[in-house]
């Protein structure tokens, strides 16, 4: 174990044994083994947070998984999400999470006040990666019959990272079926302005990190402005994520941008309390 640690810190080096490193290991071989069976097992379910415009009408949702432990209970992303990225597991769970928001976004299709929904869904660096990413999301298109129109991929700033050519290459195939793209937590990662200006991206949204310290802090009052008039300047929508407050979303409103989702809105929740939520603000 101290062997493989060395390793994994860069080779030539050393660690030493003790029994913490065994216990995170093993912890980690447990639950690696449970991801595998909570795939088997169907036990991943979908969260449903809505987005909405400067007018308060719900424009759509993110979709943000869930796995529903049968002994833990329901666990959110942060409990197996990174070890699902380290061990490639990310994979079959992405892919997952696609096919269950286009089957939601097609039912939403033949509902009056969520018809034009747009679902926005999260993608992994390691899934986007994948040689056939874009087959495998087409042949989701077909089965669950959606309308690519209304999909919103959500990659990071990480995707920037490495080999921005085939990115591009990947994100314009999708976009010629119609799909678009968003920039998930904008601002905290590499921000390359180079690649932001190759990338054929659709909106840019801002890290719930500065939404978090607005309106009081200068410098992130600054970060969110600058981030609003980039947005503006190369053309694309920006979105403020992790809204809690009225005086965050004036301050957003006030500075140009015209899209929000946080829990002043809307908590993550299952399907059918979303789809009281809505059908609730759209009466009223
Ligand atoms: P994210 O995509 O940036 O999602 C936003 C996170 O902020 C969600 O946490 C959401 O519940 C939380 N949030 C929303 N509004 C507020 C607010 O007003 N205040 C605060 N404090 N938090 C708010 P969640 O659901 O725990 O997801 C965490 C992260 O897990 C996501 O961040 C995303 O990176 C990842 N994730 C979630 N679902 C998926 C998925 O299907 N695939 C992949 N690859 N990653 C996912
Ligand atoms: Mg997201
Ligand atoms: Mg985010």
């Amino acid at each position: 174990l101290a062997m493989y640690e060395a390793k994994r810190a860069g080779r030539n080096t050393l660690r030493f044994f003790d029994t913490q490193v065994q216990a995170t290991v093993v912890a980690a071989a447990a639950l690696e083994a449970d991801l595998r069976a909570g795939l088997e097992r169907e036990e991943f379910r979908l969260h449903y947070q809505i987005q909405v415009d400067d007018s308060g009408k719900p424009i759509g949702a993110e979709a943000l998984v869930r796995w529903q432990h049968p002994q833990r209970g329901l666990l959110a992303p942060e409990a197996f999400i990174g070890l699902a990225e380290k061990t490639g597991l990310i994979v079959p769970i992405g892919a997952w999470v696609l096919e269950a928001a286009c089957a939601q976004l097609t039912a939403w299709a033949a509902q009056p006040g969520m018809r034009q929904f747009t679902l926005a869904v999260n993608v992994s660096a390691k899934q986007f990666r994948q040689p056939d990413f874009v087959d495998q999301c087409l042949a989701i298109f077909v089965r669950t019959g959606v309308n690519p129109n209304q999909l919103k991929l959500e990659p990071t700033e990480s995707l920037l990272l490495e080999d921005v050519d085939d990115t591009i290459a990947k994100m314009t195939a999708l976009r010629a079926q119609g799909v678009r793209f968003a920039l998930d937590d904008f601002g905290t990662g590499y921000s390359s302005l180079t690649y932001l200006r190759r990338l054929p991206l659709d909106q840019l949204k801002i890290d719930q990190s500065f939404v978090h310290d607005i309106p009081d802090e200068p410098n992130a009052c600054v970060i969110v402005r600058t981030i609003i008039v980039l947005g503006q300047s190369l053309g694309l929508a920006v979105i403020a994520e992790g809204v809690e407050s009225e005086k965050q979303r004036k301050f957003l409103a006030d500075s140009g941008c015209r899209l929000y989702q946080g829990y002043l809105f809307g908590r993550p929740v299952p399907v059918d309390a979303f789809e009281a939520a809505v059908n609730c603000n759209h009466r009223s």
